[in-house]
Order: C-alpha cells, then sequence, then structure tokens
C-alpha cells in the first residue's frame, strides 16, 4: 500500500443556509487544499473553501453523473497529493448520501479519513415550521425513509416503513409524488394523514404545503424545482389545520 500524503474529510455542508455548517466543518473547509463537492452546495459554503481547488461532482452536475466509483478513486488519488481533502455533501454525509462507498474505498486503500456531520434536511425543514418530529404524545419514532432505490437493489420496504412510523420523513420523493402515495396507501398509511411539504429549507425562498396525504399528488400543480422533504405524521395535523382554513376575501383583493 502506497504511503498517503493527507486526509479526507467527509464533510456535511447543512441544508443550505451559509450559517448552519458546523464549527468543525467551516474550520475544515478553511484549511482544505482541495474540494470535491455534490451540486446542491451554495455557493456560500464554497466561499469558505478560501485556498481550496473546486471540483463540482456528482449528480446534477452538468449533464453527466459522475459515477460514484470515479468519485472514491479521486478522493484517494487526491490524498495522495494533498494534505487536507474535503469531500462536501449537502445535510448531513450518513443520510442518502452515498458515504459508505467512499469510506470503503478510503479504508481499502489505507487512507486516514474522517466524517464531520451535517445537519439534515429533515431536521432544518422541522426547525423551520416550530414542529417537532417527536411530538410528546403524538410521535415516539421518526423514520427517514427514500423510495429510490439503486440500480440492482432489491426493492425496498420503504413504504411500510414509513407507514410504520409516528413520523416519515420522505427524501428524493417528491418528483413522483403520486407513485409515493399510492405506495403508502397501500402499506396502511391512512389517506387524511397530515403532510407537510417542504421545498428549499433554511434558504430564503423556501416553500411549505400542508395537506393530507390524498392530496399529496397535487403538489406536482406547485412547480417545485427545489430540493424537497415530504413529511407525514399526527405532529403535523395543526399545520395542516391552519391551511385549511379559507382566507377571508377581504385579505385576498388586498393582497
Ligand atoms: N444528505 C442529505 C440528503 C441527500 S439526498 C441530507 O442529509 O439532507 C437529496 C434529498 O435531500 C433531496 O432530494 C431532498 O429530498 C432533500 N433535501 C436536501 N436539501 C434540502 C432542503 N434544503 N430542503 C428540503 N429538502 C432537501
Amino acid at each position: 500500500m502506497k504511503r498517503t500524503a493527507g486526509k479526507v474529510y467527509i464533510v456535511g455542508a447543512g441544508p443550505g443556509a451559509a450559517d448552519l455548517i458546523t464549527v468543525r466543518g467551516a474550520e475544515v473547509l478553511g484549511r482544505a487544499d482541495i474540494v470535491f463537492h455534490d451540486a446542491l452546495v451554495p455557493p456560500a459554503i464554497l466561499a469558505l473553501a478560501l485556498r481550496a481547488e473546486q471540483v463540482a461532482v456528482g449528480k446534477r452536475c452538468g449533464r453527466f453523473v459522475t459515477a460514484q466509483q470515479f468519485i472514491s478513486k479521486r478522493l484517494v488519488d487526491a490524498a495522495r497529493k494533498h494534505r487536507v481533502v474535503v469531500r462536501l455533501k449537502g445535510g448531513d454525509p450518513m443520510l442518502f448520501g452515498r458515504a459508505h462507498e467512499e469510506i470503503t474505498a478510503l479504508r481499502a486503500a489505507g487512507v486516514p479519513h474522517e466524517v464531520v456531520p451535517g445537519v439534515t434536511a429533515a431536521l432544518a425543514a422541522s426547525a423551520e415550521a416550530g414542529i417537532s418530529l417527536t411530538q410528546r404524545g403524538a410521535a415516539r419514532s421518526v423514520a427517514f425513509v427514500t423510495a429510490r432505490v439503486g440500480e440492482g437493489e432489491a426493492p425496498s420496504q420503504w413504504a411500510r416503513n414509513a407507514a410504520a412510523a409516528d413520523t416519515a420523513v420522505i427524501y428524493m420523493g417528491a418528483g413522483q409524488a403520486e407513485a409515493v402515495t399510492a405506495a403508502l396507501i397501500a402499506a396502511g398509511a391512512p389517506r387524511d394523514l397530515p403532510v407537510l411539504v417542504v421545498e428549499n429549507a433554511s434558504l430564503p425562498d423556501t416553500r411549505r404545503i400542508a395537506c393530507t396525504l390524498e392530496d399529496l399528488p397535487r403538489i406536482s400543480q406547485h412547480g417545485l424545482t427545489g430540493p424537497t422533504v415530504i413529511m407525514l405524521g399526527r405532529v403535523f395535523a395543526e399545520a395542516v389545520a391552519a391551511a385549511a382554513i379559507p382566507v377571508p376575501a377581504c385579505i385576498c383583493k388586498s393582497a
């Protein structure tokens, strides 16, 4: 095994707001020589990597999907040349972030590495909405799920697991709201289950839509283009009730 020069830090950038990265993550970025970042990481966070070469990798990066194996190889190669290598990922690296593949490759190559956690999208969305995911009396369990299954992977029990948890947060699901709704109802989730959809959590243009599960397919009418989480559970009942109150006519006119 070749001796390596540097260390790779797999850093969570948080949900988007520049001040929601951890102090440790910001400190590591400040002394990075090279940063490999996801396309979702905003420029304000990349600006913390003052002296680093910046390389965009991953999905949404131009038209190319940079193959995971290739990214892992680049991290190993970079550690042979640079002292501080950062792999910057949106939210928390250990949640739907392909961190496992990269850690495995770094381990196999004998490259020192460390993971710096970040604020995951679900927690930023919960904070901004002012709704606890584990509200006493309503929720004692939370599931983070995705309906996405990678090529060659076995079919997932995501819908059953989401329906079984008191609160569920679905990542990468907004583009297939109809299929997600059908799967959840088939798995036993009630049609009137409260839902809160949050786009661009922590960013100035964030949007929240409260509805019941049976109305979830209608979110396609809102033209959501930013990253979005779908959150389900009784803890969102008040938000749904508030959204259902008709706006008085006089307010509509003056708006
Ligand atoms: N590791 C990330 C998740 C990566 S998967 C994390 O911990 O947050 C990408 C998905 O995360 C998006 O499709 C969306 O479902 C969610 N997401 C990421 N940033 C978001 C944001 N600011 N607001 C709402 N959802 C977000």
